[in-house]
């Protein structure tokens, strides 16, 4: 059993195979069953931060007494979680917003998350008045408290702080794949790509604390899952909060030192932030799987200067010549 508490007052037990999604979720938390809130179906884009943020959420709605369906004519809450890396992102949330628009006046509640819910804001309620929630990525540890004002009948509910030093905890997560879990360690980005929206959308970093990762890393263990992905738009930039100061590669090491994790893998490495202790963990420990994705964005150190990368061409260069036998994919 597992204590929870999502910020909705008292804390709660559930039984971790519940989590998981193998289970039928017909009686969430003590006194809730699945469905009494209403319906949801979650539509998401994007990276895999995207979808283990939904995950999240999807655990969320769960915990809150609402049941997930496959189709938006099945729900009574419909959310579509957003990515804004593609050209004309915007114009296509709101087409797809559009043919949501009928599904309100059948009393369907309808909301927006991620990276367009923060770049647009409440310019999506003047575009499509038929949407009650926008919500952005930094805004998610409110969503309990966004979602009771959508219980109460708001009609009207934006989060769109990014001025945070938080990350989007909740014990419960609804977690898709049965063996390879997801697991966020650092929120937003620091750095300022002069192409990229995350600094604006995600807000700016900050890391989760080890030990609470740690416990999360061994509850997933004790549920069956073999295989743990670390998460973050900077992933290896990772800074422990807490008086530990673990670093990134002591970090890597203590997840696969964890009974029954059998493989521990991470995206995305920034090159600046790619330093030897790194290769040094992935040699010294199978488990940490011998493949890193280290973007390199252009072969030009004119070209990377330009885009407010924080490396040249030659330190790219020096990170990858570190180990010949590490397989890295631009
Ligand atoms: S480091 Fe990555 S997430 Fe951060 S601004 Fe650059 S491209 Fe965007």
């Amino acid at each position: 059993m597992l204590n929870c508490e999502l910020g909705m007052g008292k804390p709660f037990d559930i039984e971790l195979e519940r989590l998981t999604g193998r289970t039928s979720y017909s009686e969430v938390l003590p006194g809730v069953t699945a469905g009494q809130r209403g319906t949801f179906f979650l539509e998401t884009f994007g990276c895999q931060m995207n979808d283990h943020d939904s995950e999240k959420v999807a655990g969320l709605l769960l915990a809150r007494g609402y049941q997930q369906v496959e189709t938006p004519e099945a729900a009574s809450l419909i959310l579509y979680n957003t990515c804004s890396i593609r050209e004309k992102a915007a114009q296509k949330v709101f087409s797809r917003l559009g043919e949501y628009r009928e599904k309100q006046g059948q009393g369907k509640v309808i909301g927006v998350l991620g990276c367009v819910a923060q770049q647009e804001g409440e310019e999506i309620f003047k575009r499509a008045p038929w949407v009650s929630l926008v919500c952005g990525s930094a805004s998610y540890r409110k969503l309990p408290e966004m979602l009771a004002k959508l219980e109460a009948g708001n009609q009207r509910v934006a989060g769109l702080d990014t001025d945070t030093d938080e990350t989007f905890e909740t014990e419960m997560t609804r977690r898709d794949n049965p063996w390879r879990a997801y697991l966020t360690i650092i929120e937003g980005c620091d750095k300022a790509c002069s192409y990229c929206v995350v600094p604006f959308t995600r807000g700016p970093e900050r890391s989760r604390a080890s030990d609470s990762i740690l416990r999360e890393v061994k509850q997933l263990a004790e549920l069956g899952y073999s295989e743990v992905q670390l998460l973050g738009q900077t992933v290896n930039s990772y800074a422990d909060p807490t008086l530990r100061k673990m670093c990134f590669s002591k970090l890597l090491l203590a997840v696969a030192d964890v009974q029954g994790i059998r493989r521990v893998r991470f995206t995305t490495s920034h090159p600046s932030d790619f330093t030897p202790d790194i290769v040094q963990a992935i040699e010294q420990q199978p488990k940490i799987c011998d493949h890193v994705h280290l973007p390199v964005q252009s072969g030009s150190t004119r070209v990377l200067h330009a885009m407010q990368r924080t490396y040249s061409r030659k330190e790219y260069l020096e990170k990858i010549r570190v180990r010949g036998d590490i397989e890295f994919v631009g």
